[in-house]
């Protein structure tokens, strides 16, 4: 068992605000590019992005089993191929050598010069090349708080919800990265229960605050990953922002569930934070009474304390914090999602992302998703401004936000922020 806690009285040579997502106890793994360099694997301390190219190409990382193509590259997928292993040699030689007491890099002004880039000075890519894509439900909050508006407050939550976590196949096209601005989708709609259907720009878009993860290859076609397995294949985890049209929704829903109310857009925050980075901050889960069954049954903590906050910024407006929440909610934990997924021998393959659905608390400022905030648009939100929003409009930003904090580490995944652009 790997002490992941070891890292946390160290400091890096490079200075770290406190209130900075990217300690050097985080390290997570991205694309950056600029106008004088191709796209290319990245890691993040501070202000500073660490181009890991140029940190191969110099020696820094030689003797670890990694071959240039897997950092010369515009997505981590070759990287990802070294396996949870690789990944993990990769990120402690990182702390090792970014680390205080290391003179190694710290002491070459010359190659620290060229090794390290202002933050401001890059641009983030998709980190991965996106394979498949599922979106779980798997907050029971949530599901409580929809199965109450829109069904029957004393069944909200389906039968089958405490017995599987349930979900469906996504479409990864559309997934964008944080920054890429959306159009408010069109399509049908039925606003009136005795009416025909109408078409139009999407009335009621809103978002969904989710955290997803990003797998490993896993295994062949017919074999499943057991709980215990499950983070062997789990790379690590990325905001994502499930773009969503209640309008369209509601009424193409049945009876296979959502699909251009939710195809149209995802965005996700371009820095993977490791599931290493994230183990320090596991938490105990809900209890799960129905006892689920014996492939679903877990050991240890698998609920990870990450403290989650979604801002709306109208046009020239300042932001609004509009949701606190955190991913320890959940009551599906990643290592259930994942054993449930390939139960049936589905296998999974290194880039594909599965999402945790929204991720609601139990108090109404901890809803995710502008659905629930403003209660199906019966509970207007108050701006700053003085405007009201019931759904989100034209011109609004959404902004996301994700991070743990225990014993003066911080460790985080930056933000997610999309802008809503008039339908096309
Ligand atoms: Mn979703």
């Amino acid at each position: 068992m790997t002490d992941f806690a070891k890292h946390f009285q160290k400091k890096s040579w490079i200075e770290v605000a406190e209130d900075s997502d990217f300690s050097l106890q985080n390290i997570p793994f991205g694309i950056i590019k600029n106008k004088n360099f191709a796209p290319r694997v990245a890691s993040r301390i501070g202000d500073y992005a660490i181009d890991l190219l140029t940190l191969f190409e110099f020696g820094y990382l030689d003797k670890l089993g990694f071959n240039k193509d897997q950092f010369d590259n515009n997505r981590l997928n070759k990287l990802m191929k070294s396996g949870k292993n690789g990944s993990r040699i990769l990120r402690e030689r990182l702390i090792d050598l970014f680390e205080i007491s290391n003179e190694e890099l710290q002491k070459n002004h010359g190659h620290r010069e060229k090794v390290l880039i202002p933050i401001n000075e890059v641009e983030n890519e998709m980190p991965i090349q996106i394979g498949d894509y599922t979106d779980f439900y798997s907050s029971i909050e949530h599901a409580t708080n929809v199965g109450t508006m829109f069904r029957d407050p004393n069944n909200a939550l389906l039968p089958n919800w405490k017995y599987i976590p349930v979900g469906y196949h996504g479409r990864a096209s559309s997934i964008i990265l944080s920054g890429t601005p959306i159009h408010r989708p069109k399509g049908q709609q039925k606003p009136n229960e005795e009416e025909p259907p109408v078409f139009g720009p999407s009335k009621l878009l809103d978002f969904e605050l989710e955290m997803a993860f990003i797998t490993f290859d896993g295994k062949p076609l017919g074999d499943s990953i057991s709980t215990a397995e499950a983070e062997d294949y789990i790379f690590g985890m990325v905001i994502f922002n499930d773009w969503s049209a209640r309008d369209i929704q509601k009424w193409e829903y049945v009876p296979l569930g959502p699909f251009l109310a939710k195809n149209f857009a995802s965005s996700i925050s371009p820095w993977i934070v490791t599931l290493d980075a994230l183990e320090p901050f596991r938490t105990a889960g809900p209890k799960q009474d129905p006892k689920v069954f014996p492939y679903l049954e877990y050991q240890g903590d698998k609920n990870i304390d990450i403290k989650l906050s979604v801002e709306l910024q109208a046009e020239n407006g300042e932001p609004n914090v509009i949701c606190e929440s955190n991913y320890k909610y959940m009551y599906w934990n990643q290592n259930q999602q994942l054993a449930h997924h390939t139960i049936n021998g589905c296998n999974i393959k290194g880039g594909d992302i599965y999402a945790s659905g929204t991720i609601s608390g139990s108090e109404p400022s901890s809803y995710g998703s502008m659905l629930e905030l403003s209660w199906r648009g019966t509970k207007p939100l108050k701006l700053k401004d003085g405007s009201e929003r019931k759904f989100i409009q034209d011109h609004d930003t959404i902004t996301m936000k994700a991070h743990c904090e225990k014993d003066g580490v911080r460790v985080g995944f930056g933000e997610v922020t999309s802008k809503v652009l008039p339908a096309k």
